[in-house]
């Protein structure tokens, strides 16, 4: 028996205590970025997560964090600690302050903050908001900048957040990419630009190559024009026992849902009641959890008996297969408790 075989003992799944989570505020999001593996948007209701579901969820959370994360370093890591995400947190500012305060109270480590910067629209009020965040206790920032925001946002803001954060949280003022941004500088970006017109920009540097895009979530139909396509048997004998149960970059959103890395639109169960996650999920009771956790082929078997058709033009990776899949199942039956939320794959688009 392997180290891979030990997260399932007698028809359990034993998804592994987290080192780093990040908690979705909201769906919610002023822009609709093609590459968004949560496929957040505008078009989600204003559902937010509430302040006692958040205290109870980061109350837990600290227990654990003192246990995996016990090194106190000096600079922030979306792969360590507490990430505050979304969709776009900045919508619901008060929120924002609110649930960074009790994160800080809970001596949880690492809280950064994820964001699209769109409020960065002047200097004065851009500073005064980081500013109120790092009085909150936020540990630093992460400024996302990359070829499918910047066709929303006016580049102008996102260098303006990214000045100011530095000057407010120094190397603790991450933005990722940092290739796309100093790219974006090089082309000498004003204003916006849509990704086709980006890519007629570099195309004679060669430069896409190095494009770091989960082919997982949105970007698995918006951008399936620039992957390889492959029939669903292609897929068939892989197992995802390592992407459900694994420790880091989990996340949990404002229903509640506990969901395992990326894995969009799953959930392990409720995250008010951690602890009954992590001794162990029954498989019998989760039929698409047991399927992934052993082969796509599995899950491919339980569609096929819901009359699950294949997609013609292929798939570009085993998740675009398997969201196809658990995409038709939303829409067939409600049997399944670990397809959640439902509005994820409702508002998927
Ligand atoms: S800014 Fe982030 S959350 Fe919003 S659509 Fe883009 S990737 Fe998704
Ligand atoms: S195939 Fe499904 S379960 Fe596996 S990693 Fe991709 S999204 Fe997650």
């Amino acid at each position: 028996m392997g180290i891979q075989d030990l997260v399932i003992i007698m028809g359990k799944l034993y998804p592994r205590l987290p080192v780093s989570t990040g908690l979705l505020l909201s769906y919610r999001c002023n822009i609709k970025c093609d590459h968004c593996i949560y496929a957040c948007s505008p078009k989600w209701k204003n559902s937010w997560i509430s302040e006692a579901d958040a205290k109870t969820i980061l109350t837990q959370l600290s227990t654990i964090f003192s246990k995996t994360c016990t090194l106190r370093m000096p600079y922030v890591s979306f792969n360590y600690g507490l990430h505050l995400t979304g969709g776009e947190p900045f919508l619901n500012f008060k929120l924002l302050v609110r649930i960074t305060e009790i994160a800080k109270e809970l001596d949880i480590p690492s809280i950064l903050v994820e964001t699209n910067c769109f409020w960065a629209r002047e200097d004065e009020s851009a500073s005064k908001k980081i500013i109120k965040l790092r009085e909150a206790g936020l540990d630093g920032i992460l400024i996302s900048i990359n070829p499918f925001n910047v066709k929303y946002i006016p580049f102008e803001r996102l260098e303006r957040a990214v000045r100011i954060s530095r000057e407010i949280f120094g190397i603790n003022a991450i933005v990722y990419q940092e290739f796309f941004f100093n790219v974006l500088k090089e082309i000498k970006l004003e204003n916006k630009i849509t990704y086709d017109e980006y890519l007629i920009k570099i195309q004679k540097s060669n430069i896409y190559r190095y494009i770091e895009l989960l082919p997982m979530g949105r970007a698995a139909y918006a951008l399936k024009h620039l992957y390889n396509k492959y029939p669903a048997s292609y897929f068939f004998s892989e197992s995802c026992k390592e992407e459900l149960t694994r420790g880091w970059h989990t996340h949990i959103d404002n229903y509640c849902n506990y969901i395992p890395g990326f894995c969009a639109g799953i959930s392990l169960g409720d995250a008010r009641s951690l602890q009954s996650i992590f001794e162990g999920i029954d498989l019998e009771q989760r039929p698409i959890l047991k399927a992934l956790s052993n082969k796509i082929e599995d899950l491919y078997e339980i569609g096929k008996y819901f009359g699950y058709k294949d997609n013609a033009q292929g798939y570009v990776s085993k998740c675009h297969l398997c969201l196809d899949i658990r995409r038709y199942l939303v829409k067939k039956t409600e049997e399944f408790y670990e397809l959640n939320p439902k509005e994820y794959y409702l508002n998927f688009s």
